[in-house]
C-alpha cells in the first residue's frame, strides 16, 4: 500500500518529560528564580518574557518551563494572573517590568491590541510574533505579513515569527511530538536563537529565512484542506457517476422495459445502491492510486532519466495519492459495513429500514473520523482550522445522523397511530480503469525493461547534455 504509506517521522521518546529536573519550592514566591531547583546546577536558565496571559501565551509558557526556562509574562493585571502563572512556575510583572527581564520577548496579545504594549521598550531584542491572521479578515488583508506589520513598528527589535502553527490546546497536551515549526525573521542571529528555542520544546525549526516569508508561514494554519481538494473532487465525481449509473440501470431503465413493475426498487436506493456505489468508487480510487506510479515509470524510461521533472498534472496526480489512497479507504468501509448491515440490521426493507441503516452506518464512519482525528498522531498533521472543522463541524453532523438514525428505528412509535438499456453493466464500467493499470504494468515487470527502469531510479542518466556535462 505504497500510497498509503505515512511520511510523518517518529515522536522523539519522552517529549516534553525529560525536562522534569526541577523542583517547585512554593507557588507564592515571587521571583522566578527562587520557583525553582536545577538539578543540573551548571545549567543556566534562559529568560523568557511572554507578553499576554490569554490561552496561548499561558500554554507556551508552560511548554517553556517544562523545557527549563525562566519565564516572566507580562500582563496588564498582574494580581488577576498571578495564581495562574505560578501555578506553572512562572512569574508575572507589569508589560514594562517585565520587558526589563529577558532579550527574548513573545508577544502573545491578539495582533490588533499590540501597539497598545510599551513597544519602545522592544529596542534591541529578539520579538517573537505568533499571530495568526483572522480568516474572516485576511483575504482582505495586503500582501504584508503582520509580522512585517510589527517589524514596522518597532524597527530597532528583531522580529522574528514562529510558533503560529501550534494550537494552544496541543501546547497545553505536550502532544505536538516533532511538529514542524517554520521561523522567518530578517536578522539571522535572532533566528537561530529561535530555532533553538523551538528544538528545546521538542518542536522541529524549519528556517525560512527572511521576514517577507512571513505571509506564507500566517497562511499555514488557514489552510483548509487545501491538498485533499483534487481528492475529494475525483471522489465525489466517481461516486456521483456509479450512483447516477445504478440507479438508471436498476430502477429508471428496468421500470422503462417493463411498464407494469412497480417502484419498489427505490426503496434500496439508500443502502444497495450507496453501498455498491461506494464499493466501485473505492476500486476506482485505488487504481488511481497506482496509474500515476506506472506513467511516470514509462515517462522515467521514454526520457532516460529521473532527473527531470513531470509534468505539471502528473506531478499533482502522484502527490494526491495519499490522499486518493484514504478517501479509498473511506468509501471502502462504507461499502463493507453497508453491506454488512443491510437488512438483517434493519429488521425492514421499505425506504425507512434503509434509512434507519444508511444514517447509523454515516453516523458510525463520521464518528470513528472524529475519533481517528484525537489521536496525536492524526491532529499534529492538521492545521488548526481543520482539526476544529472536524471536530466541530462532523461532530455536530455525527449528532445529527445518530439522532436520524434512532428516529428511523424507532419511526411508529413517535409517529402514530399509522406512522406506520443499452449501457454496459457499472461492473464493466468499473473494471475499466484497474485493467488498464494492470495492462501497463505488466510489460514494467518484463526482466530487462524493470532493470533498466531500476538503473534511471538509482541515477543512471541516459540524457547526453546531462552525460557530456558530467
Ligand atoms: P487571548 O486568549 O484572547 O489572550 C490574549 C491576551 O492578551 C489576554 O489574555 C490579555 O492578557 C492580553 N490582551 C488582551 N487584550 C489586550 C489589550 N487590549 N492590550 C494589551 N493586552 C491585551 O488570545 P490567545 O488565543 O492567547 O492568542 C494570542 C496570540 O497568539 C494571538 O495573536 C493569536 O493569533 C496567537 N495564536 C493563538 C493560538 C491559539 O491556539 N489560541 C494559536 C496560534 C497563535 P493580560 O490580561 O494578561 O494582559
Amino acid at each position: 500500500m505504497g500510497p498509503l504509506s505515512s511520511e510523518t517521522p517518529a515522536l522523539p521518546s519522552g517529549a516534553g518529560n525529560d525536562r522534569q529536573l526541577q523542583t517547585k519550592q512554593g507557588a507564592n514566591a515571587t521571583a522566578s528564580h527562587s520557583l525553582w531547583v536545577d538539578v543540573d546546577a551548571h545549567q543556566e536558565k534562559k529568560c523568557v518574557v511572554v507578553m499576554g496571559s490569554g490561552d496561548f501565551g499561558m500554554a507556551l509558557t508552560g511548554r517553556l518551563v517544562q523545557a527549563n526556562y525562566q519565564v516572566v509574562v507580562g500582563s496588564r493585571n498582574p494580581q488577576k494572573t498571578r495564581a495562574r502563572a505560578s501555578g506553572i512556575g512562572a512569574t508575572v510583572m507589569q508589560h514594562e517590568e517585565a520587558l526589563q527581564q529577558g532579550e527574548v520577548v513573545v508577544m502573545a496579545v491578539p495582533f490588533t491590541h499590540l501597539a497598545s504594549l510599551p513597544l519602545q521598550h522592544l529596542a534591541g531584542k529578539i520579538v517573537i510574533d505568533v499571530s495568526n491572521r483572522n480568516p474572516a479578515t485576511s483575504k482582505s488583508l495586503g500582501s504584508l505579513s503582520q509580522a512585517e506589520e510589527l517589524q514596522a513598528l518597532v524597527p530597532a527589535a528583531k522580529v522574528v515569527k514562529a510558533f503560529n502553527v501550534l494550537s494552544a490546546y496541543a501546547l497545553t497536551r505536550g502532544n505536538m511530538g516533532s511538529k514542524e515549526v517554520p521561523v522567518c525573521g530578517d536578522d539571522e542571529g535572532a533566528r537561530r536563537q529561535v530555532c533553538e528555542i523551538a528544538r528545546d520544546l521538542r518542536f522541529t525549526p524549519l528556517d525560512m529565512g527572511r521576514l517577507s516569508n512571513a505571509l506564507e508561514v500566517e497562511a499555514i494554519p488557514l489552510s483548509f484542506f487545501t491538498e485533499w481538494r483534487g481528492g475529494f473532487f475525483t471522489s465525489i465525481v466517481v461516486f456521483a457517476f456509479y450512483f447516477v449509473l445504478l440507479l438508471f440501470q436498476w430502477s429508471v431503465c428496468s421500470h422503462l422495459q417493463h411498464p407494469n413493475k412497480d417502484w419498489s426498487s427505490l426503496n434500496r436506493l439508500a443502502s444497495s445502491t450507496v453501498s455498491i456505489a461506494c464499493g466501485d468508487t473505492a476500486l476506482t480510487l485505488l487504481a488511481l492510486c497506482y496509474l500515476p506510479g506506472v506513467l511516470a515509470a514509462y515517462l522515467q524510461l521514454w526520457r532516460g532519466t529521473k532527473y527531470s521533472q513531470f509534468p505539471g498534472w502528473l506531478d499533482r496526480w502522484l502527490k494526491s495519492r495519499k490522499h486518493l489512497g484514504l478517501l479509498m479507504l473511506l468509501n471502502a468501509l462504507l461499502h463493507v459495513i453497508m453491506k454488512l448491515a443491510g437488512s438483517p440490521l434493519s429488521g425492514r426493507s421499505d425506504w425507512r429500514g434503509n434509512c434507519f441503516v444508511a444514517a447509523g452506518v454515516f453516523a458510525f464512519v463520521l464518528a470513528s473520523i472524529l475519533g481517528l482525528t484525537s489521536l496525536p498522531s492524526v491532529s499534529g498533521n492538521m492545521t488548526w482550522r481543520e482539526f476544529s472543522f472536524v471536530q466541530s463541524v462532523l461532530g455536530w453532523f455525527t449528532l445529527l445522523l445518530a439522532t436520524l438514525h434512532l428516529v428511523f428505528s424507532g419511526w411508529d412509535m413517535l409517529f402514530k397511530p399509522d406512522f406506520t438499456c443499452y449501457l454496459p453493466s457499472h461492473s464493466q464500467f468499473v473494471m475499466v480503469l484497474p485493467l488498464l493499470t494492470f495492462a501497463l504494468k505488466l510489460p514494467l515487470l518484463v526482466p530487462c525493461v524493470d532493470s533498466m527502469l531500476q538503473s534511471i531510479r538509482q541515477g543512471y542518466d541516459r540524457t547526453p547534455s546531462r552525460t557530456n556535462n558530467n
